[in-house]
């Protein structure tokens, strides 16, 4: 097993650092600088109704959950330890209306499964990862947002023709990562695929560039960005078949917080922060800004 994963990590590897001498391949350093938002931190804001913001505020710094192997969303520089991709720049256009310095975020690695944990147990003050709003998990955190719209595809290898949608997953075996939203819907709607789950969808990348796997399945967004690190090995098939609106996962009785991070959004929304954020980053896969989805200021529940 180890072997296995030792020789597909370097497969991955050594795909990357070919594509990345190619014109038009995206850069692997993450976002230009000069291209990103600087968010201006909020003086005198004050949020004493909740908890989580005043552990931050006295600690001087927030502490969020995040991904780091999803290229344009969460990526983190293996040689300095630097988060950066959209996901990121939200987290840090929300620090700064909160009234704390972005540059001061302490980002952890949290994966899919274990996101309602570390904001249970306090590990995180919010998360910021491709984190789709759905009733279920509404009964362990709380959502501010969405602030993006993605839908559920398919990577598959370049040369691959049978699979063109979920339909053609059948006696296919088909990765997602533990715990998402995308492995749920695979195992619940299409359950003559072989479903094969690991905590990241890099292993699944890893797994299908071996042809341990046939295809892997998670949001559009993140998947468009590992086929731009390899176009000449993987491919995006097929139309979105589901609509994962991504939220900050909060504390879920923080309902200051969650308001709080609503207002952030939306005034980020208004004063062009978030789409110099998007085309700095996730704009880099070639899709244009859309409009941002409805902040959903739902109710205390
Ligand atoms: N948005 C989906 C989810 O929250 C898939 C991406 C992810 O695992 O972060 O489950």
């Amino acid at each position: 097993m180890r072997t296995t994963r030792l020789v597909a990590a370097l497969v991955l590897s050594a795909l990357v650092s070919t594509a990345c001498g190619k014109e038009g391949s995206p850069p692997t350093k993450g976002p230009a600088a000069e291209k990103l938002p600087e968010y201006r931190v909020a003086t005198g804001f004050q949020l004493p109704q909740s908890s989580t913001w005043r552990k931050a505020k006295s600690r001087g710094r927030f502490i969020v959950g995040a991904k780091e192997d999803q290229p344009y969303l969460g990526e983190k520089d293996p040689a300095t330890g630097t988060y950066s991709g959209f996901d990121i720049e939200i987290a840090k256009m929300i620090s700064a209306s909160l009234g704390l310095d972005p540059r001061r975020i302490e980002f952890r690695t949290i994966a899919s499964a274990n996101r309602e944990t570390a904001l249970q147990n306090g590990q995180i003050d919010y998360y910021v990862g491709t984190y789709t709003i759905n009733d279920n998990r509404k009964k362990l955190v709380g959502f501010g947002g969405p602030y993006y719209l993605a839908g559920q595809g398919l990577l598959v290898r370049h040369d691959e023709d049978d699979i063109k949608g979920p339909g053609d997953l059948a006696g296919k075996r088909v990765c997602s990562a533990a715990g998402s939203t995308p492995y749920q819907r695979i195992q619940q709607e299409y359950p003559k695929a072989t479903l094969v789950a690991y905590d990241t969808y890099s292993v699944c990348v890893d797994n299908l560039l071996t042809y341990q796997v046939d295809a892997v399945t998670t949001d559009d967004a993140i998947l468009i960005g590992y086929a731009a690190k390899v176009p000449d090995e993987l491919k995006v098939v097929g139309k979105p078949f589901s609509e994962e609106p991504y939220g900050i996962g909060v504390p879920r009785r923080d309902n200051a917080l969650r308001l709080a991070i609503d207002d952030a959004l939306a005034a980020g929304e208004k004063n062009g922060d978030w789409k110099k954020a998007y085309d700095a980053t996730l704009g880099l896969s070639g899709v244009p800004a859309p409009k941002p989805p409805a902040i959903d200021r739902y109710p205390a529940n």
